[in-house]
């Protein structure tokens, strides 16, 4: 099973097909509803007084472990998001911690066996306390957002070098490695010593670096987009959900769980928030894939 922190939030999001406040959303709760489909995720985060107990237990029910979740005084973290109407660009209206600013995550002893770590988007000195308490001997896959780059990229510098894979969008690579071209961005991320980049690229696909070897993969065709947001978490907690079932980390693997990290977000943007993905059964999944790799088969 993985282990993973990130944030769990209220949402306002804003875009040409509408606007949906205080919708519940975080980088952590994309991430645990991908990956239940494939295993039982074992969260470890935050939530206020005003977040509702019913979507807690939702998640019991999805098969995510929430023992990790604690509850603290004051509100929780709150983002607000707006698309340009092309979806390329998204804009932060703003960002409220609330109870991420005092939170100090204590991961519980029975999660502390879980080898693979998913450190979701959040504070990097999250992060790295969670690195602090399992050890160096655990996977650590990561992902970050624009925000870190810009007022702790120090921080965030020290935990890529721990981990062993990075996680992030085109635009992130670009601005945290100054690089334009996304194969040199690859490279120079690579240089930070992770096994592996996967950068994702929107409506352009993902691509992976590993191994000195670039694997680039088409996104399946969501002929209407009605909100990315979450996209890229859902890919991670997919990614991270097939890993748990493959035997050892290799390109063929790694390629496998891109797939997975490519048909369930293409689900998470076919709704508001979560709405989609929370309902998405593994039967579902499994027709997907097939239809994307019948896309993919040249040999018809
Ligand atoms: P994504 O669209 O994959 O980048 O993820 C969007 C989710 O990230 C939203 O549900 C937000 O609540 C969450 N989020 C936005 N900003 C931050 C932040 N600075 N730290 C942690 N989570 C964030």
């Amino acid at each position: 099973m993985s282990l993973s922190i990130g944030s769990i939030a209220f949402d306002t999001i804003e875009n040409v097909h509408g606007k949906r406040e205080r919708i519940v959303g975080g980088s952590l709760t994309y991430y645990a509803y991908a990956a239940s489909l494939f295993e039982n995720p074992k969260l470890v985060g935050v939530v206020g007084e005003d977040f509702p107990q019913e979507i807690i237990e939702e998640m019991e029910e999805r098969g995510i472990d929430t023992r990790g979740i604690v509850r603290e005084k004051g509100k929780t973290f709150f983002w607000a998001g707006k698309y340009s109407d092309d979806f390329l660009e998204r804009e932060t209206i703003s960002t409220e911690l609330n109870v991420f600013e005092q939170f100090d995550p204590k991961i519980p002893d029975f999660y502390k066996d879980e080898n693979n770590v998913f450190l979701a988007n959040i504070a990097p000195s999250l992060q790295e306390k969670v690195m602090e308490q399992l050890g160096e001997n655990k996977f650590y896959v990561m992902d970050t957002m624009n925000l870190w780059i810009n007022i702790d990229r120090e921080g965030l510098e020290k935990v890529i070098r721990k981990a062993d894979g990075i996680i992030l969008n085109d635009e992130e690579a670009r601005m945290l490695t100054g690089k334009s071209y996304i194969y040199d961005a690859a490279k120079a991320l690579k240089e930070y010593g992770v096994k592996f980049v996967l950068i994702k690229k929107g409506e352009n696909g993902s691509m992976l670096y590993f191994n000195n070897k670039f694997t680039v993969i088409p996104p399946y065709p969501v002929e209407t987009v009605i909100d990315p947001t979450g996209a890229g978490d859902s890919y991670g907690g997919a990614f991270m959900g097939f890993l748990e079932e493959a035997e050892e980390i290799n390109e063929k693997t790694l390629k496998r769980a891109m797939v997975y990290g490519t048909i369930v977000s293409s689900f998470t943007i076919e709704d508001f928030g979560t709405e989609r993905l929370k309902k998405l059964t593994r039967k579902e999944f499994e027709k997907r894939f097939k239809d994307y790799a019948e896309m993919l088969n040249f040999n018809i």
